[in-house]
């Protein structure tokens, strides 16, 4: 196939948009990573198509396009990390400007926020994105941007997309641009510029790239307006993802609704086996009926990622040692590999953040996030459990 065109599915465009082999030379079925990072010209008066790296890459454009596709957006650009991409949308504002975002966010975006707005003279409101009052409140005639995060890390709080796309934009004559951070759930499984917002952004290291070996971030968008400022942002300061890591994450992306489907049903298992445990208080997973957007979860997204949260019973310690008896989770800084992982939020992701915020949100020291992989469910069941009985022993 040479163009995805009118095939739609998305497991068809995660392995066909933007690989369309009449665009190499060798017809390779496979992107070939190109490391020139400049191209013949054979006018020498006037440059065409690809001619300098920092502008475009060909293994680059492969993914930037596959990843347009897959949130049915016109344009993609990505990043040497999800920090990074953040970064480029800050680039939009200038000083004085106002922006309104979840309090209840990835721990690395709220502190990039509030280093970039100090340095840049513009202003920050963090409000509770599941209340649309507290948003439309938090809105001032300076406002520019409003950034949420749906599904929230770790405690999987879900904000409407739509309502709150249709409540900022009816605001400021429509000129606050609305970006949502879609990392948790994937364009797999949701996909909020269908809701009407204006920007979506990923860090690819999680989900999408899949396998914890690539650093990288994403903007997909519709508006060509916005999407040429910041191509032209991004290739005056330079911040482009590499032709290595461009086809690691194009790779990853091809078996990304098989992984999905897995990571979802795995989280499931995981989940209902701790609602199962006396030394488990709470477990959050929006699966539950009892989850307070579990509703609003099936009505904007169709899965759920493989985060589960639990509290385990106690404190800093229980926590600690239940997390060194795993054997097959694995304790480190990342979600959304293919291995299972377990974190400590209040002490790894959410460490920079003050205490009283993290607990008004609901981190605890014995708030426990897992990132459920691929493995057999059994025998991660198997690990939790030797885990609680070596910790309660
Ligand atoms: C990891 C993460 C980021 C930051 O992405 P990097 O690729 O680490 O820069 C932003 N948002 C969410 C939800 C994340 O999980």
């Amino acid at each position: 196939m040479s163009d995805a065109g009118e095939y739609t599915g998305y497991e068809t465009k995660a392995i066909h948009a933007g690989q369309e082999y009449d665009q190499w030379s060798n017809r390779e079925i496979v992107p070939p990573i190109v490391t020139s990072m400049t191209f013949f010209q054979d006018d020498p008066t006037n440059m065409q198509g690809h001619y300098y790296g920092r502008y475009s890459n060909p293994t680059r454009d492969s993914l930037e396009r596959c990843l347009a596709a897959l949130d049915n957006g016109k344009h993609g650009l990505v990043y040497p990390s999800g920090c990074a991409a953040i970064t480029a949308l800050l680039h939009l504002l200038k000083q004085g400007d106002h922006i309104v975002s979840a309090a209840e966010q990835y721990g690395g975006t709220r502190s990039l926020f509030l280093d970039y707005i100090e340095i840049q003279g513009i202003e920050i409101d963090f409000v509770d994105s599941t209340d649309l009052k507290q948003i439309d409140d938090a809105i001032k005639p300076n406002t520019k941007l409003m950034f949420f995060e749906t599904p929230s890390n770790p405690c999987l709080k879900y904000s409407d997309i739509a309502a709150i796309a249709k409540l900022v934009h009816s605001q400021n004559n429509g000129q606050i641009v609305v970006a949502v951070d879609n990392t948790m759930l994937t364009s797999y499984f949701q996909r909020p510029l269908e809701f009407g917002v204006d920007v979506v952004m990923y860090s690819l290291t999680k989900y999408m790239n899949g396998h914890s070996d690539v650093l990288a971030g994403a903007l997909v968008l519709n508006d060509t307006e916005i999407y040429n400022k910041l191509k032209i942002v991004q290739t005056k300061y330079g911040s482009v993802l590499s032709p290595f890591e461009s086809f690691l994450t194009n790779r990853g992306l091809k078996t990304l609704p098989l992984r999905m489907q897995r990571h979802s049903e795995n989280g499931i298992a995981v989940a209902y086996y701790l609602e199962t445990q006396k030394n488990v208080v709470k477990v959050i997973h929006p699966a539950f009926p009892s989850h307070p957007q579990h509703e609003l979860a099936k009505k904007q997204s169709s899965g759920y990622c493989g985060i589960v949260t639990f509290q385990i019973n106690g404190g800093l310690e229980e926590s600690k040692k239940f997390v060194q008896n795993l054997r097959l989770f694995q304790s480190c800084g990342s979600l959304g590999s293919y291995g299972s992982y377990v974190m400590i939020s209040a002490r790894v992701s959410h460490v920079d953040v003050p205490k009283e915020v993290r607990e008004s949100i609901g981190i605890f020291d014995s708030t426990i996030r897992l990132s459920v992989g691929l493995e057999s469910a059994d025998d991660l069941i198997k690990d939790l459990k030797q885990a609680f009985e070596k910790t309660f022993a």
